[in-house]
């Protein structure tokens, strides 16, 4: 198994000012091209919420909604003691408090594991403060990665890179297949 991408979000907390979403301009979409997914599952992942994340289970399971209404499958929403916090198990994306290190500077990360073999994911680590539990679209946002998706800087989009510009706008990260 390898550790492939360790996504820390410039997602710096702000005044708290929320854009409105309004449509993505088309000269912008030709300038970016479209959204790129790096990495899939070829199961539905669990997602485990750790007890001392701040993030509920209710909290958690809206997350994942956004991405089901997107065509993603997933096998449910548990609760998870520090023991089963610290490595995710073969399946499963854990959202847990971040490591010794991590700046205060990002809301969140989130580390991805592939296997060498199919080159697929087969697990996930979403690292977030507690202060940014029940923040709008944080968690949302880290789950798109994940579930492989890269960062795209469209402005209102789910998976911009700072949160301040970021929105719900979820153009091009359907799931096709
Ligand atoms: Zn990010």
């Amino acid at each position: 198994m390898a550790l492939l991408i360790f996504l820390l979000c410039g997602f710096t907390v702000h005044s708290g000012f929320v854009h409105p979403v309004s449509a993505p301009q088309v000269y912008d979409l030709k300038a970016l091209g479209k959204p790129k997914q790096k990495y899939k599952w070829d199961m539905r992942p669990t997602v485990r919420v750790c007890s001392d994340s701040g993030v509920s289970i209710s909290r958690a399971a809206r997350a994942v909604k956004y991405w089901e209404h997107l065509g993603y499958d997933f096998d449910g929403v548990y609760g998870g003691s520090f023991s089963t916090c610290m490595n995710p198990k073969f399946g499963e994306i854990v959202i847990t408090i971040p490591e010794s290190g991590f700046s205060g500077e990002h809301m969140a990360a989130t580390r991805v594991y592939t296997s060498n073999k199919s080159g697929n994911i087969v697990k996930a680590k979403i690292f977030i403060l507690p202060k940014n539990a029940n923040k709008d679209r944080v968690l949302e946002h880290e789950l798109g990665h994940a579930l492989g998706w890269s960062h795209y800087r469209q402005r209102y989009h789910m998976m911009h890179p700072q949160w301040m510009h970021g929105g719900y706008d979820s153009y091009g990260i359907r799931k096709l297949n």
